[in-house]
């Protein structure tokens, strides 16, 4: 393309002004402030105008007139001043069947623990007021007798995560001093936790047992010194050593902790109230009956299996607990308001195990039968085979989910999957297209199928990821 036809094209472009006055965009400036639209015009224009000086595929634009750029411009304009007031943080229906997504936020919120939320956030409350006395109360006085009657623990605190309870408990109860660990148990969760960096930025000093398949009572007793301020148990959730091993209990340890009277800590990750065992999950032990074989100390996460929000729950001896409450590092590490009302209305949901398993997602989740995901699963298909017509083979199929969060990494858990094959693109552009959606869509790819993991798909979302799957495909 020459220079002349360039400068032809050139000057079909509309100015600033005509395109503020194009009818949609002229609509853009009651919502959305005049300089943000203003300037998008800008760079919609000049971002055009680089495309004609620099692009020779401009050949067939010498047909074109102002009102085709006229118009171009404008969509540009109302796609990108969308685009930029949309929220970064946003809404994604997750089709992965990894139930606690780490990346997707963990876990739900039941319906009782939204609402606390939202109330406590719309009006003010009693955070720090004791109503009775109109005295100063404590933020944590909520949740202390909940956790204690679930746990059968002493005393309870609750901080910021997990990873905040463990730095919090060994700062309080061994800052300068021993902590023994078996090396099996140095476990890294999630690339920014690893035990032995916690330790060290606690104050405390690791000492390192056994070896990496197997601990025995002895390296602990024989590890043990006038150094020695704890011996800490962490619970492998993320990984399993199979095969010739020999891992030390926490019943173990307190017998061996106590021995010497020294205390035992017990690191649980993804804590549960509630026997999943029974539903088909992996047997582990419950935070109760952990708490019931003697630790002086318990921390779990209020949002792996718990299904709660972000926390770290510390439970045990109240002369522990009471000391990690006068430690400055708790109020560094505190909960606010959210966390608070969401945990307590999810703590309250476990009052009745069975009311549990109905009310908070995660569990419900984990523990929904096969036939109720094959009848989910030809339900969506439904959906989606009606709006696809051809443009795609869509199919139910078997398929496995995961609990996720770090949290029983061998269970698989048998699932109804809905799988898409797309004719025009491949499955991982099909797939990389939903994540673009509005909403977002997370699905999995295996062998050029996408794949739509009903477990984490509740029925209100079948709607939704159908005008996704449309948007994308039309
Ligand atoms: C997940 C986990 C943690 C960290 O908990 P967060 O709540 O994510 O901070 C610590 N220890 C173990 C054993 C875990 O599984």
């Amino acid at each position: 393309m020459d220079h002349e036809t360039k400068e032809k094209i050139l000057r079909l472009l509309p100015s600033v002004d005509e395109v503020l006055r194009n009818d949609r965009v002229a609509e853009l400036l009651f919502t959305y402030p005049r300089k943000l639209v203003v300037d998008t015009v800008r760079q919609m224009l000049s971002c055009e105008r680089r495309n004609i000086l620099t692009q020779n595929g401009y050949e067939k634009n010498k047909k074109k007139n102002k009102t085709f750029f006229l118009d171009l411009i404008a969509v540009k304009t109302l796609d990108s001043v969308h685009r930029s007031v949309r929220p970064k943080l946003r809404r994604v229906i997750n089709a992965t069947g990894v139930v606690l997504h780490t990346n997707l936020g963990r876990a739900l919120l039941s319906k009782r623990a939204r609402q606390a939320v939202s109330e406590v956030t719309a009006s003010y409350s009693n955070l720090e007021l004791n109503l009775d006395t109109g005295k100063r109360g404590s933020r944590y006085d909520p949740l202390e007798p909940l956790l204690t009657t679930l746990t059968g623990a002493e005393a309870a605190l609750v901080v910021n995560n997990n990873a905040a309870a463990v730095l919090l408990a060994l700062g309080t109860m061994a800052r300068g001093r021993e902590v023994i660990v078996s090396r099996g148990q140095l476990v890294e969760i999630g690339g920014s936790f690893r035990i032995p960096e916690v330790m060290l930025q606690s104050g405390a000093r690791l000492v390192e047992i056994g070896a990496t398949n197997k601990t025995y009572p002895d390296d602990y007793r024989k590890a043990v010194n006038e150094n020695t301020a704890l011996l800490l148990h962490v619970h492998t959730s993320n990984y399993r050593i199979i095969g010739f091993t020999r891992e030390t209990t926490v019943s173990e340890l307190v017998e061996i902790g106590h021995s010497f009277s020294l205390p035992v800590m017990s690191d649980l990750g993804s804590g549960s109230l509630v026997d999943l065992s029974v539903y088909g999950l992996p047997w582990e032990l419950t935070v109760q009956e952990v708490v019931k074989s003697g630790p002086d100390v318990v921390t779990f996460s209020g949002d792996k299996l718990l299904g709660g929000t972000q926390a770290g729950i510390i439970v045990g001896k109240r002369r522990y607990i009471e000391k990690m409450k006068k430690n400055p590092l708790t109020r560094a590490v505190r909960i606010d308001k959210m966390t608070v009302a969401a945990l307590e209305a999810t703590l309250r949901e476990y009052l009745d195990q069975e009311h549990a398993i109905r009310e908070i997602p995660t569990l419900k989740m984990l523990t929904v039968s096969i036939e109720t995901l094959q009848e989910k699963a030809s339900g969506l298909a439904a959906i989606l085979a009606g709006i696809l017509k051809n443009q795609a083979e869509v199919s139910v199929e078997n398929g496995n989910s995961a609990v996720g969060g770090g949290a029983m990494p061998t269970a698989v858990l048998p699932t109804a999957v809905v799988a898409i094959i797309p004719g025009e693109i491949s499955a991982a552009e099909l797939q990389a297209a939903l994540r673009q959606g509005e909403p977002a869509v997370m699905a999995r790819v295996q062998e050029e199928k996408v794949l739509f993991d009903v477990r984490t798909i509740s029925r209100v979302e079948f709607e939704p990821l159908a005008q996704t799957l449309a948007q994308v495909l039309k």
